[in-house]
């Protein structure tokens, strides 16, 4: 995947990529207003996917790459990402990482949230809570003149030094703009001070895979389903940012998927 040259971008590239991060963002909320026990992926995929459409010239930017079949990589409980929407029905213990990407005026957006129905346990909860804030911690090192190692060891120290949660090394983040996947690769593990330097005007994606068990992880022979090998449970948050002088501008949002999640009587909230 991300190989190659470093494309930065301009000010006005950059808030291209904002708008498509934005309707990402709204496509996950109307997500997280529509799940319910009983609904499958393949409706939740439906209807994202229209979602996208009704915004002129938008398209899905997962659906046809690398010949990924759907709008949304769905994956539940045990699948850390990549699972391809199914008809099997969601249940109240399900936890559903919904990951979401777009394409439009040139430029892609790509964020990720793990839904939490109500009836998980509280050590589930507890590793999504980790999760989700080791995004934050990873963010917060995206600065000029810290390196990509740098994202890495936060996330690191954080969700597997401190909580001892696995820490998936064969995913990455990555650059995102006129492609899905540019480069500098951007993994959840790393050395302080290491990796290629972070300069204004770099866009990636930051996306910690992490996992209740081991580290370690399996394909399915569908080609695309990455899964625990202990079949324990994975939470996966993902938000595309821009590193600028004054600190890392998020460019997706959780704030309406958290919103629709509040106002969903099935979905726990992950604070
Ligand atoms: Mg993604
Ligand atoms: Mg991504």
């Amino acid at each position: 995947m991300a190989k190659g040259m470093i494309y930065h971008k301009t000010d006005e590239e950059i808030e291209l990529i904002r708008q498509s991060c934005l309707l990402v963002s709204k496509t996950l909320a109307h997500v997280g207003s529509i799940l319910k026990p009983g609904v499958t992926g393949l409706q939740i995929d439906a209807e994202a996917e229209q979602f996208i459409r009704d915004h002129e010239g938008a398209i899905p930017g997962f659906k046809g790459y690398h010949d990924f079949p759907a709008t949304l990589c769905i994956s539940k409980n045990e699948v850390v990402v990549h699972g391809i929407p199914n008809d099997v029905p969601f249940t109240e213990t399900d936890i559903v990482s919904v990951d979401c990407g777009v394409y439009w005026n040139e430029f892609y957006g790509d964020a990720a949230y793990t839904f939490a129905f109500n009836g998980i346990s509280d050590q589930v909860k507890k590793l999504l809570k980790v999760t989700k804030e080791s995004l934050y911690k990873g963010i917060a090192q995206a600065v000029p003149g810290n390196r990509v190692g740098d994202i890495g060891y936060a996330i690191q120290e954080f969700a597997e030094k401190e909580h001892g949660y696995g820490i998936v090394r064969e995913l990455v983040g990555h650059g995102i703009g006129r492609n899905l996947h540019e480069s500098p690769e951007v993994p959840n593990y790393g050395s302080k001070g290491r990796g290629t330097k972070l300069q204004s005007g770099l866009v990636i994606a930051i996306e910690p895979m992490v996992n209740l068990g081991t580290k370690r992880v399996a394909q399915s022979d569908d080609g695309w389903t990455i899964l625990t090998q202990d079949k324990k449970q994975s939470g996966h948050y993902e938000h595309t940012i821009a590193v600028k002088e004054d600190g890392p501008d998020i460019l997706s949002t959780h704030e309406y998927v958290e919103e629709a999640v509040k106002n969903n009587e099935y979905l726990s909230e992950i604070e």
